[in-house]
């Protein structure tokens, strides 16, 4: 049976017996805690050669003798000679120092675990009895990923007054599964998730009863809460202690007004953090087929948002087909950008598709010509997002380029 113990090693003297790649392993692992690592060996490998260029760890280039480990917090014996490991954790144990010993585990007193991190939590691994380190290793992966999976509660229930913070994530286009592994951990971490209406709001049911979940989204049917409302919420409750994820559609930084929620909580003193999302302005697209930059069609794409038209010189790179026009938020002046893509010279036939709901069940393809989207105005809704140019062409990935494919057919995701 063994203890599993956390140890602070921080500032603590750790012997390092051996050069090889185990001992720089070990001596990498330990350095990284803050451990003051000796290495004591004639020869070192490579990789602890560069441990001791970066001043990681200090090098004695000598046989390591028995009195080594003295006066050390922790033996690493690793010379990958099994007699003299062995003699250095017997010496080791004599004077109460703890010891693992890198060849033969049964002399040592104690083990190296196989470690993930998640979160400020740190899970070990070892084997009870023998060691099996193939095991111990499938067995920390299978946590890791457990872990990583969001689905474990990762909040703290030690708050202390002031200790809160912000965590925007971008969520990605709606999908579940395509929020980032980072963002779902985020949202175990939550104690409060103020949430839009795009995202991934689903994953919000699975959420334990008593995090907060506070909706600022736009509806048909409600007000959106005004922004420096949203602020003065994320603040109020990071300045209770507590984990605040706010959830968005998409990239936080990507039409989604994340840049004004850093800055009201930097004001504010409360520390924030932005996790990147998949934004819609790029898997909309995606998801319906149409790739952003396909070879041979035009080399630039540009993204904007469809409450104003654009000015006349980015309408005219689109119209010249020099760029791609990708429209977040235009469903309500979709006419408008469409009449003046036309006046700029826009060839009517070049496509335009709606890519509406990307990655829900529910979603919808609508692809035409600028002559021929008249049609579908009062069909379309938001949120979709809207993309003009050559790369909307249907049968622009269909294995045998058709030109002149008959864009005006109806279709549907
Ligand atoms: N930060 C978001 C954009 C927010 S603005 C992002 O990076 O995606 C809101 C607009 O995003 C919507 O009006 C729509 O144009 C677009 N949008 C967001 N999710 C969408 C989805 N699943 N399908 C289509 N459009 C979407």
């Amino acid at each position: 049976m063994t203890t599993l113990l956390g140890v602070d090693l921080r500032g603590r003297r750790v012997l390092v017996a051996g050069g090889g790649p185990v001992a720089a392993l070990k001596a990498r692992g330990l350095a990284a805690d803050g451990a003051l690592v000796d290495v004591v060996s004639p020869v070192v490998c490579e990789s602890l050669r560069d441990l001791i260029d970066e001043a990681r760890v200090h090098w004695h280039p000598r046989e390591v003798l028995p009195t080594d480990g003295d006066d050390a917090w922790l033996v690493i014996a690793a010379t990958g000679d099994r007699e003299v490991d062995t003699a250095l954790c017997e010496r080791a144990t004599a004077h109460r120092v703890f010891s693992v010993c890198a060849g033969a585990s049964e002399h040592g007193t104690a083990r190296n675990p196989a470690v993930t991190e998640h979160a400020g939590v740190i899970v070990g691994v070892v084997s009870a009895a023998r060691p099996d380190p193939g095991r111990v290793v499938r067995v920390r992966d299978a946590l890791a990923d457990h872990l990583a999976s969001g689905g474990v509660d990762l909040r703290t229930r030690r708050r202390s007054h002031g200790a809160g913070r912000v965590v925007l994530v971008g969520g990605g286009p709606g999908a579940e599964d395509l929020i980032t592994v980072r963002g779902r951990l985020a949202l175990a971490q939550a104690d409060v998730v103020v949430t839009d209406r795009l995202g991934p709001v689903g994953l919000l049911r699975e959420l334990p009863a008593s995090v907060e979940v506070i909706d600022v989204g736009k509806r048909p049917d409600h007000h959106p809460v005004p922004q420096p409302e949203i602020n003065r919420i994320l603040v109020e409750h990071a300045h209770r202690g507590r984990t605040v994820v706010r959830l968005k559609g998409g990239d936080p930084f990507v039409y989604g007004r994340g840049g004004e929620e850093v800055l009201s909580c930097a004001e504010a003193g409360v520390p924030v953090e932005v996790i990147p999302g998949v934004s819609s302005a790029m898997s909309a697209p995606l998801l319906a087929g149409i790739p952003l930059s396909h070879r041979g069609t035009v080399g630039s794409v540009l993204v904007t948002h469809g409450h104003e038209l654009p000015p006349r010189e980015l309408l005219d790179a689109v119209a010249r087909e020099r760029a791609s026009l990708v429209i977040l938020m235009g469903v309500a002046l979709l006419a408008g950008h469409v009449n003046a893509l036309l006046q700029a010279g826009a060839d009517p036939a070049l496509p335009i598709a709606i890519v509406e709901r990307a990655s829900l069940p529910d979603q919808r393809v609508t692809r035409r010509t600028l002559a021929s989207i008249d049609d579908v105005h009062e069909e379309v809704a938001a949120p979709a997002v809207i993309v003009v140019g050559r790369v909307a062409d249907p049968s622009l990935l269909a294995p045998q380029h058709v030109a002149g494919a008959d864009l005006d057919a109806p279709e549907s995701a």
